[in-house]
């Protein structure tokens, strides 16, 4: 579940967000839509604990994230939130299989090797496993991200933009997979973005629109 309350954000040198509130169930799915710039990335980055609220509450799967302080945030996070955010984040310096190891190092729990190989091959990039992320296609590299972002069967799932530059057939299968993968763990899922495409593949999908101008500084 997400539930948010006068949510704000200012940006040192940038404009003042302010968010209508939020209640989506365990296991729903909210489909965060709006222009460029409306404050999508800002307002999944409040949602994730990422960036820390200014005004207003955050509770995700019953964790008010506003209470918790940054290294305990970093933590439940690591836990419990599967992000995919647009620019992936995986790291060139390890193969796909060390880049999945990484989300137990950031929950600080013990690496499981096989559940590593089972996400891989839930998202049919096992045979990619030795390879270093520059070796893949953006559609592997994005399964990958997403075998890690769900790795630890999240509680929720943010996804920011998973179809910025992907053609009709690729868009409509990277929602297939992130609705597929949130079930799986009966996630909440969340899909930030300003493609009108995605609203037919969401069509169940309640709305969060994002379209008033920032506020002035
Ligand atoms: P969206 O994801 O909908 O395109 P963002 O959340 O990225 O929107 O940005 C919302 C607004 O905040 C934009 O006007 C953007 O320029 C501004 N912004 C985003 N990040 C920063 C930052 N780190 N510093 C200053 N302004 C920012
Ligand atoms: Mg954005």
């Amino acid at each position: 579940m997400i539930r948010t309350r006068d949510l704000r954000h200012a940006y040192p040198a940038g404009p003042a967000l302010a968010f209508a509130d939020v209640d989506v169930p365990q296991g729903g799915v909210l489909l965060v839509q709006g222009p460029s710039g409306a404050g999508k990335s800002t307002w999944l980055a409040l949602v994730a604990g990422l960036l820390r609220a200014q005004t207003g509450q955050v509770e995700v799967a019953g964790q008010d994230l506003t209470a918790l302080p940054g290294a305990q945030r970093d933590a439940w996070r690591g836990r419990h939130l599967g992000f995919l955010p647009q620019k992936l984040h995986l790291s060139e310096a390890l193969t796909v299989e060390r880049n999945l190891a990484l989300a137990y190092y950031a929950a600080g729990l013990a690496e499981d090797r096989s559940a590593i190989a089972a996400a891989l091959q839930a998202l049919g990039v096992a045979d990619l496993a030795s390879r270093r992320p520059g070796q893949l296609s953006g559609g592997q590299a994005q399964r990958v991200a997403l075998a890690r972002a769900v790795l630890l069967k999240p509680q929720v799932l943010l996804a920011d933009e998973p179809t910025a530059s992907l053609d009709d057939a690729a868009a409509e299968s990277a929602l297939g997979l992130l609705r597929a993968c949130a079930a799986r763990c009966g996630a909440t899922l969340v899909v930030a973005t300003h493609d009108a495409r995605v609203r037919a593949a969401l069509h169940d999908a309640q709305v969060h629109r994002l379209d008033a101008a920032p506020l002035p500084a």
